[in-house]
């Protein structure tokens, strides 16, 4: 019986995200339609609607990659020796133009004997790619990140703490729902992948915020610490 209610309630979910997704990139494709057809009439201001058309693609492309990440079938969960330091610098420096165009300070902890995790190398990855770009996004400029690593017995602690504009109580409960983003080029889908990331690493995330204040993320993986 409760595997039957389980399965309607992933087939709703699916249901869900697919309608979604569907919605999500008829809007784009309806807007490239019509920049075409404008530029056909207008051929002395087609640049300035490429602009529009390459804007609608890139909301497209982001929206696919996302989908992408969740319906991935590349789902085994490959145990490795993962050095947290070299992983967190390299997704800093992914960053690194937007950090240094807008002045920000981030600022790396580790609080632990030595910086080896053991979990999923691509999983933890995405993880922090998506924690840490909402970080840097909720930030102004000037805005400040600080990450601190832990490890308390064998679980791993992650937080990722950000003085940005903060969440709202009924924000704070619709993360990880689909579509859910207060940015206008969002896709708000970055913590459903996260979270079912965090779940397939049977560790758990949570979300300390208040609006004007900033958030703090918390990444918990069980039995990572050696
Ligand atoms: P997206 O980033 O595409 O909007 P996400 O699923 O990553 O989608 O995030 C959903 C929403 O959660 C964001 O639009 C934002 O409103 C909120 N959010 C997530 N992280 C933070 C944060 N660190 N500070 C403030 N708001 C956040
Ligand atoms: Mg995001």
């Amino acid at each position: 019986m409760e595997s039957i209610i389980r399965k309607s309630e992933q087939l709703s979910a699916i249901t869900q995200i697919s309608a979604g997704i569907a919605h999500e990139i008829k809007n784009p494709l309806t807007a490239l339609k019509g920049f075409m057809q404008l530029g056909m009439a207008n051929p002395d201001k087609i640049e300035t609607y490429y602009e529009i058309m390459i804007n609608e693609i890139n909301r497209m492309e982001a929206i696919v990659c996302d989908f992408m990440l969740l319906a991935k079938p590349e789902n085994s969960i490959e145990l490795e020796d993962v050095n947290i330091e070299n992983t967190i610098s390299y997704i800093l420096e992914l960053f690194s133009t937007q950090i240094e165009d807008r002045k920000l300070n981030v600022h790396t902890r580790f609080d632990m004997e030595n910086k080896h995790l053991q979990t999923d190398p691509k999983r933890l990855k995405q993880i922090l790619i998506n924690v840490i770009k909402n970080g840097l996004e909720a930030v102004a400029e000037n805005g400040t990140l600080d990450i601190l690593v832990k490890c308390e017995g064998h679980q791993a602690s992650i937080r990722i703490q950000d003085d940005g504009k903060g969440l709202s109580e009924e924000q704070l409960n619709r993360l990880g729902e689909p579509f859910f983003t207060t940015k206008e080029d969002g896709t708000g889908l970055g913590i459903m992948v996260t979270k079912k990331m965090v779940s397939d690493l049977n560790g758990d995330i949570q979300y300390n915020s208040k609006v004007g204040e900033g958030t703090e993320v918390t990444v918990l993986l069980p039995s990572a610490c050696k």
